[in-house]
C-alpha cells in the first residue's frame, strides 16, 4: 500500500501551549525528507482546551471528517483542566476513541555516547488503548460499614489479541525479537489470565501462518517488571502491557532517559496512524520558545516508521540523535541554553 501513494496526507492538530511551538518542528523535519517520502499534503486542524474555551467544541466535527481523509496525524499536546469542566472531555481520547487507535505505542531509547556504542535503554512499551480501568465504570454505593467503591476491569479476547499481534509484528521487526508480557495473574487470574493467555496463543493463530515463531516470550508480574527496569533496563525489548500497567511502565520508562521532551509515541490502529509527543502542554513554559521540539520530530518519525517509510523515519531519528550526542543545541529541560528554534534548525540541517 506505501508503495502505491502520490502524496501523503497528514493532519496537524497542535491543540493546546507548547504543542503550538513543537508541531511546526515535526512538520519542518517531513518536508525535509524530500524523495524518500511521497510529498507530503499537511492539513492544519483544531481542537483542544483552548478551542472549547472559545467555541464550547473541543473536538469539531470538521477535524474528525478530515482526518478520516487523511493517511496519518500528528498530535500536540492538550491541557486537562485542574477541575472538572462542565461540557469538556477529551480530544485526544474521544480520537482514540473514534479512529480505533487501540495501540499506544512507546519507544524509549537513550542515545549512546558515541554512535558505535550500544545504548542502555532501547525497548518498546505497547500499551492497550481501549479498555482496562479506562472503560471507566465506577460506582459508589453505602455498604453497611460506610461508603463502598467500585470499579470495573474490562479485558477482552479480542483487543487482547489484536493488541498482542501489534506488539509481535513489533518485536520481529527489531535485532532481539523478545517479548515480554506484563500482568499481575497471581492476583487477578481472570482478567490478567485471559490477557496473558491469549498474548501467548498469538503465534499460534492460522491467520499469522507461523510468522512470529523466531519471537521469544517472557513473562513478568507489572511490580517486578518496574524493578528490573530500573535495574536492569536493558533485558527488555518489546514489553506488551494491558493498559493501566502500560501507562505507568511508559511513563517510568521515560524517566530513564531524561527529559519527557524526548520521548515520542503513536496511537495506532489498523487504518491509521497518529503521532503524538508524550509531554503535557506544559502551560509553565508555553509561549516562551523554549520547548524541545525533539519528541515531536520523533513522533513524526515514528509515524512514518509504522506506515513503512523506514528510510525518512531513520534520517529523522538520525539527525536527532547526532544533535542530542553532540550537547551543543539543547533547550533548558536538557540543561542548554538553545531556543526550539534553534534545535530545530540543527536537525533539519543535518537531516
Ligand atoms: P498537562 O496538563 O498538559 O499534562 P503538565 O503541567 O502536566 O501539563 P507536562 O507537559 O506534562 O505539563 O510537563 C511536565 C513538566 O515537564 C513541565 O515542567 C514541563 O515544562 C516539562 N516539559 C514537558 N514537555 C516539555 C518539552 N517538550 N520541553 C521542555 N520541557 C517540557
Ligand atoms: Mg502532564
Amino acid at each position: 500500500a506505501t508503495a502505491a501513494r502520490q502524496t501523503l496526507k497528514i493532519g496537524l492538530i497542535p491543540a493546546d501551549g507548547i504543542g503550538h511551538e513543537v508541531i511546526p518542528a515535526a512538520r519542518v523535519a517531513i518536508e525535509a525528507l524530500g524523495s524518500d517520502i511521497p510529498k507530503p499534503e499537511f492539513h492544519d486542524l483544531l481542537a483542544g482546551f483552548e478551542l472549547f474555551k472559545r467555541t464550547g467544541e473541543a473536538l469539531p466535527e470538521d477535524t474528525v471528517e478530515t482526518l478520516k481523509e487523511c493517511d496519518c496525524a500528528l498530535f500536540g499536546a492538550v491541557s486537562s483542566p485542574s477541575t472538572k469542566v462542565t461540557g469538556y472531555s477529551s480530544p485526544i481520547v474521544a480520537l482514540r476513541k473514534k479512529l480505533d487507535l487501540y495501540a499506544n505505542i512507546r519507544p524509549v531509547l537513550s542515545v549512546a555516547p558515541s554512535p558505535d556504542q550500544q545504548p542502555d535503554v532501547d525497548l518498546i512499551v505497547v500499551r492497550e488503548n481501549t479498555e482496562c480501568l479506562y472503560v471507566k465504570q465506577e460506582e459508589l454505593t453505602n455498604g453497611t460499614n460506610g461508603k463502598e467503591a467500585r470499579a470495573t476491569r474490562l479485558i477482552t479476547e479480542r483487543a487482547s489479541r489484536r493488541i498482542g499481534q501489534m506488539a509481535f509484528e513489533l518485536a520481529l521487526a527489531r535485532p532481539r525479537k523478545h517479548l515480554t508480557i506484563i500482568h499481575k495473574s497471581n492476583v487477578l487470574s481472570i482478567t490478567d489470565g485471559l490477557f496473558r493467555e491469549t498474548v501467548r496463543a498469538v503465534p499460534s493463530l492460522d491467520s499469522v501462518g507461523g510468522r512470529y515463531n523466531d519471537v521469544t516470550i517472557a513473562e513478568q508480574l507489572v511490580d517486578s517488571a518496574v524493578y528490573r527496569l530500573f535495574r536492569e533496563p536493558q533485558i527488555y525489548d518489546v514489553m506488551v502491557a494491558p493498559n493501566l500497567y502500560g501507562d505507568i511502565l511508559s511513563d517510568a520508562a521515560a524517566a530513564l532517559v531524561g527529559s519527557l521532551g524526548l520521548v515520542p509515541s503513536v496511537n495506532a490502529g489498523d487504518n491509521f496512524v497518529m503521532g503524538e509527543p508524550v509531554h503535557g502542554s506544559a502551560p509553565d513554559i508555553a509561549g516562551k520558545g523554549i520547548a524541545n521540539p525533539i519528541a515531536s520530530m520523533r513522533s513524526a518519525a515514528l509515524m512514518l516508521r509504522h506506515l513503512g517509510y523506514t528510510k525518512g523515519a531513520d534520517r529523522i531519528d538520525k539527525a536527532v540523535d547526532e544533535v542530542v550526542r553532540e550537547g551543543k543545541t539543547l533547550t533548558p529541560d536538557l540543561g542548554g541554553t538553545s531556543k526550539t528554534q534553534e534545535v530545530i534548525d540543527e536537525v533539519v540541517k543535518r537531516i
